[in-house]
């Protein structure tokens, strides 16, 4: 058995204690005769395993009780229609900021049941760059503004939480738990768990309390959060693996010494890989400098026909999933929190050894 160094954008790297773990209390958790799989989710075992995980994650990210913590389904992409059903009523406004594809997609999907109004987009710029904030229309009557912090497939990330006036709502799938964030900021934090936070399957949900109870009439009850919240997410069955294994990626958190220690790490991991491409005239990395993602690094080659021979050699090298998005094509690392210092040593060792034999 050989696991290799895994770039993978999402579903993403697990850590191997969490893998480990998982794999010793598979078929008896705990003494209870079956896996934690097997037993019903109102069972005082799963009932046991999700308080404590939600417990863990209000630590790690200083989530005081007027949040709602919500365990739920159908990815961060069902959260685009959850977040205008839950905060506007029909016709009210509600703003978007868009600096990528998943923007895009949330401002798409938002203009189905809301009136999205654009703030500003960066698209005429190939999502190279934020759209500076003096190029902002805000509308002051919005419900809510919606931007995504870390654009995983552009590689972008903004530097600064956004000042403004309505509650802020961010789509934080790929950065959730990378670092600290100050939760008062937001009204709604939003992220499927496929990147940094456990397997495909959990979408994780936190809401400032005062925001809920204004949903439409119609939702349905799963995407209502207030229902979600009163059922404290057992409105239907929900996703108990996920769960258990996302709760043991944040006990793994917490033993790291938590988000201030993970980020120092994943500062020293993003700002190798940054070097590594600077020094180079063979690699490059499109993004304003300003606006670097510290979870998602794309790159090109000066030569674009070495990119089949680049990724597999990468295979080769045990570097796995460093083809660019399909979209946007290029390549692309993929360093969220289970990603190791060692394995961005021997990516950029790779890296460096690929352009002395090509470049
Ligand atoms: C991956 C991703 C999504 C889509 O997540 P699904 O769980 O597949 O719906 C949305 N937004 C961001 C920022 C993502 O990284």
């Amino acid at each position: 058995m050989a696991r290799l160094h895994n770039f993978s954008a999402g579903p993403a790297a697990l850590p191997e204690w969490v893998l480990w773990r998982a794999q010793e209390e598979l078929l008896d958790w705990h003494g209870a005769g079956a896996s934690i799989m097997e037993l019903s989710h109102r069972s005082a075992e799963f009932v046991g395993v999700s308080e404590r995980a939600e417990a863990r994650l209000r630590r790690l990210l200083g989530i005081g009780d007027d949040y709602a913590v919500l365990f739920t389904q159908g990815g961060a992409s069902l959260q685009f229609s959850a977040v205008p059903l839950n905060l506007t009523s029909v016709g009210q406004p509600a703003d978007y900021l868009v600096t990528g594809q998943w923007s895009q997609k949330a401002f798409r999907e938002g203009g189905r049941l809301a009136d999205a109004r654009l703030v500003a987009s960066s698209e005429s710029v190939n999502f190279r760059t934020v759209p500076a904030l003096g190029e902002w229309q805000c509308s002051p009557d919005a419900a809510y503004l919606h931007y995504c912090p870390n654009e995983t497939i552009g590689g972008l990330a903004f530097n600064a939480v956004p000042e403004v006036a309505v509650p802020l709502v961010a789509d934080m799938s790929s950065t959730l738990l990378s670092q600290p964030i100050d939760v008062a900021r937001f009204g709604v934090v939003y992220a499927g768990a496929q990147k940094n936070i456990g397997p495909a399957g959990l979408t994780l949900v936190i809401a400032r309390r005062e925001l809920l109870g204004r949903s439409r009439e119609a939702t349905p009850t799963l995407l209502d959060w207030q229902q979600l919240d009163q059922q404290r997410s057992m409105a239907n069955t929900p996703p108990t693996f996920a769960i258990y294994l996302a709760g043991l990626v944040f006990e793994w958190l917490e033993d790291l010494g938590g988000l201030t220690a993970v980020e120092a790490i994943n500062k020293r991991k993003a700002a190798a890989l940054y070097e590594c491409i600077d020094q180079s005239q063979f690699y490059s990395n499109p993004i304003d400098p300003r606006y670097r993602s510290m979870m998602n690094v794309p790159f090109l080659l000066a030569d674009p026909d070495l990119e089949a021979t680049f990724l597999a050699e990468s295979v080769e090298a045990g570097l796995l999933n460093l083809s660019g998005h399909r979209s946007v094509g290029g390549l692309r690392a993929s360093i969220y929190n289970a990603v190791t210092e060692a394995a961005v040593t021997a990516l950029c060792d790779f890296m460096r050894d690929f352009e002395r034999r090509y470049g």
